[in-house]
């Protein structure tokens, strides 16, 4: 599969790229018609559809920034709904792909590479996992390790003293108190030395199909732009979402979630511009909304560039994503 570097928007193999394409068009016809309808009343509605295209406007016009939409005013809770699982639904078919960027074979590597994920990238977590496991395939073989052997592996994720002590503690209380298997129930897994409810969610998800909200910074950033939520608390977050979807699609929402605040949705320059769900988003224009400046915010496979997975899924390669290099090697 050949993926040009220079490749924004509109390349991926996939419908996610028409769709992110139609989408970059769609928010510079809807930044043109905003500023013509900004002229005439101050504080335009949040369209329930999106802008239908228009002659006047075409993506590669210089349009002056708008101003940030106005929040939905008194939205009932029919109609957050309603628009909350228009946003996931559209961002399914921007990301078809979606998937946990954890390199992972087993429950077991997908816990360990979850906990040493804490602050640092994924792509550094499955850069540094591969010797790990290599070495010690087996909650038995890490329970028994050499702290300090484990440290050196571990020195590229950060806090590797830290993540050694869990990551041996974790294997220990697995071979002693579940036989040397990852237990698939949210209340063991809680009680494994370094492991949270975020964690357990995404090896229960991804490992065990039993569905979960991931509630990362991503997922915390998005949906309080969306205005899902006000809740500040990862715990009430995630029941406050979890209530707006059936539980069946919480473990995909939250790919896609993510997948959207690693790719488009960034935390400081988020390109509304390039936006598939700017229609939709309470927080249009809280970043570029130029829309060939915003293609240039794009990142991994949106971006052209390479993903965060050094063996990501087929489909994620059959849309034009490509694996991340191994450590040292980019
Ligand atoms: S990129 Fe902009 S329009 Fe899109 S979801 Fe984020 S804040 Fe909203």
């Amino acid at each position: 599969m050949v993926v040009r570097r220079d490749s924004a928007v509109g390349e991926q193999g996939s419908g996610g790229g028409e769709k992110v394409a139609k989408a970059v068009k769609r928010a510079s016809v809807r930044k043109a018609a905003t500023s013509a309808q900004a002229s005439k009343q101050a504080a335009p509605e949040m369209p329930a559809q999106p802008a239908k295209p228009r002659q006047a406007a075409k993506p590669t016009q210089s349009v002056k920034p708008t101003k940030p939409r106005k929040p939905p005013k008194n939205e009932s809770r029919t109609a957050l709904v309603r628009r909350a699982r228009r946003i996931n639904r559209e961002l399914a078919e921007v990301y078809p792909y979606a998937h946990p960027e954890l390199d992972f074979e087993n429950a077991f590597q997908l816990l360990v590479a979850t906990v040493l994920s804490a602050q640092t990238t994924d792509l550094r977590v499955n850069q540094t996992t591969p010797a790990l496991f290599a070495k010690y395939p087996t909650p038995e073989d890490l329970a028994a390790a050499n702290p300090e052997e484990v440290e050196e592996i571990l020195r590229p994720c950060g806090f590797f003293r830290a993540k050694t002590k869990s990551v041996i503690g974790l294997s220990k209380a697995l071979v002693e108190e579940f036989g040397g298997e990852v237990p698939g129930r949210l209340e063991d897994l809680v009680k494994l030395p370094g492991v949270g409810r975020k964690t357990a969610f995404v090896v229960l998800g991804n490992a065990f199909g039993r569905p979960g909200i991931t509630v990362d910074t991503h997922f915390q950033r998005l949906v309080r732009r969306w205005q899902w939520t006000e809740e500040t608390e990862p715990d009430k977050i995630e029941a406050a979402v979890g209530s707006l979807f059936p539980k069946s699609e919480w473990t995909m929402l939250s790919h896609h979630v993510i997948f959207h605040g690693r790719r488009i949705c960034h935390a400081r320059k988020p390109a509304c511009g390039a936006c598939p769900i700017a229609p939709l988003c309470p927080a249009y224009g809280e970043g570029e909304t130029d829309p060939e400046k915003a293609k240039k915010l794009l990142k991994y496979e949106k971006g052209g560039f390479p993903g965060q997975r050094l063996n990501p899924p087929q489909t994620y390669l059959d849309a034009g994503g490509r694996p991340a290099p191994p450590l040292g090697a980019g």
